[in-house]
């Protein structure tokens, strides 16, 4: 079978396999890799030091699999029919990103990946190289979705195809088959310039470019310490991640609904009180985010972020689940607990932070309480209102 009437098989298998896109190009050195060692030299990828290893894959992918000649990038729809962030402002309950309301899709990309890295393998002689990924490995996804036409990226950073929207997980196998290869999708963002005019922490510093150590889903997710003091004001109700460069995308507002059960949102989990989160022990936390990949920030780092929200929504009547998580056996749940408690009573926090510093020995919660009480002998509240 020739290269053409092989690759028209193999996107008509992926999309029974419920795909909703697929492209192939060709493997070989991309112009994005210079812009990707670009974006790391200048520390935008934060404590993501993982990016940093095994460049030269990225760069290419025959580095990862020698002698490969195509890549096929597949796209499944993730986007489900609850509303977006940006039409949701009830400050007592906490956002976490749409991609995390149902199950853990590498799973479900990864048993789709295999059925069509399986179906190549019959079609041809057997012995063919195949490599597949869907957010695992050193793949520049996005560029390679790019030049196999999947979509463009856009402003916001984000892989976008015109009928589908953003709301897109993108997996690929890497291959030395050779196949016929699709164009470049074109760059359909025009003059707008939304995501960047809504990015709440001025993240996406460029048209193109987004500088990870100021993105609320690196702080809520990626990031293990504290949330630096200068962004937890801008982090908002967001607890895991942010979608709000995507939500205000015009190419989103008609996205379709994916037929992918598994994505469904978990029942309340697409916009939880945050009193309920704030509350949970490490046994309700696994529990609740069991096959979730919400599961990824550990309880301690849901819960930093959880009391990062409860202090921005300024209600009052979180104080007594804020004071319990003054003993949390977390210090970094300590920590933010101690600024969320300030955030809400001002100087009214001054006997409860005084009272934990007199038991506290870990020296992060100490330096923590000694800004916080300074901050409290100087303005006191409106300080921490303002
Ligand atoms: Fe900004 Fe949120 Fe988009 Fe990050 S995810 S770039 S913080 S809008
Ligand atoms: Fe492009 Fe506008 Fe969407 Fe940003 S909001 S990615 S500029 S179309």
């Amino acid at each position: 079978m020739g290269a053409k009437g092989l690759t028209g098989d193999i996107k008509r298998r992926a999309r029974s396999l419920g795909f909703d896109l697929v492209g192939v190009s060709p493997a070989g050195p991309l112009p994005d890799g210079q812009r990707y060692k670009d974006w790391l030299s200048m520390g935008h990828a934060g404590k993501m030091h993982y990016l940093e290893r095994r460049v030269e894959r990225r760069e290419d992918v025959r580095n990862i699999l020698p002698g490969a000649k195509s890549v096929i990038t597949c796209g499944l729809n993730y986007n489900t029919q609850a509303p977006y962030s940006t039409d949701c402002d009830d400050s007592r309950k906490g956002w976490i990103a749409r991609y995390a309301w149902g199950d853990d899709y590498h799973g479900v990309m990864d048993e789709k990946l295999l059925s069509l890295s399986d179906f190549i393998r019959a079609e041809t002689s057997g012995s063919v190289g195949i490599m597949r990924y869907s957010d695992t490995g050193p793949v520049l996804e996005r560029a390679h979705a790019k030049y196999g036409g999947v979509g463009w990226i856009g402003k916001n950073t984000c892989l976008i195809n015109q009928e589908t929207g953003s709301w897109i997980f993108l997996g690929e196998l890497i291959t030395d088959v050779e196949l016929e290869y699709d164009s470049p999708a074109p760059d359909r963002c025009g003059t707008c310039t939304r995501c960047i005019d809504a990015c709440p922490t001025g993240a996406l510093t460029e048209p193109y470019t987004l500088d990870s150590r100021l993105c609320i889903s690196y702080l809520t997710i990626e990031l293990k310490d504290k949330i630096p003091l200068d962004l937890r004001d801008r982090t908002g109700s967001n607890i895991f991640g942010c979608d709000i460069c995507q939500d205000v995308c015009p190419w989103n507002r008609k996205a379709p609904v994916t037929d992918e059960a598994s994505f469904r949102p978990r029942p309340g989990l697409y916009n939880p009180g945050l009193g309920s989160i704030a509350s949970l022990g490490p046994e309700e936390f696994r529990a609740l985010f069991k096959g979730s990949p919400v599961k990824r920030a550990k309880r301690r780092g849901l819960l930093r972020n959880v009391l990062v929200a409860i202090g921005n929504s300024g209600d009052a009547r979180f104080v007594p689940v804020v004071t319990e998580r003054l003993g949390d056996e977390e210090p970094l749940v300590r920590i933010h607990a101690a600024w969320a408690l300030w955030k809400l009573e001002g100087k009214g926090a001054l006997g409860p932070l005084l009272g934990l510093k007199e038991s506290e020995r870990d020296p992060a919660v100490l330096e923590e309480l000694d800004y916080i009480l300074e901050l409290i002998d100087g303005t006191g509240r409106l300080e921490a209102s303002g």
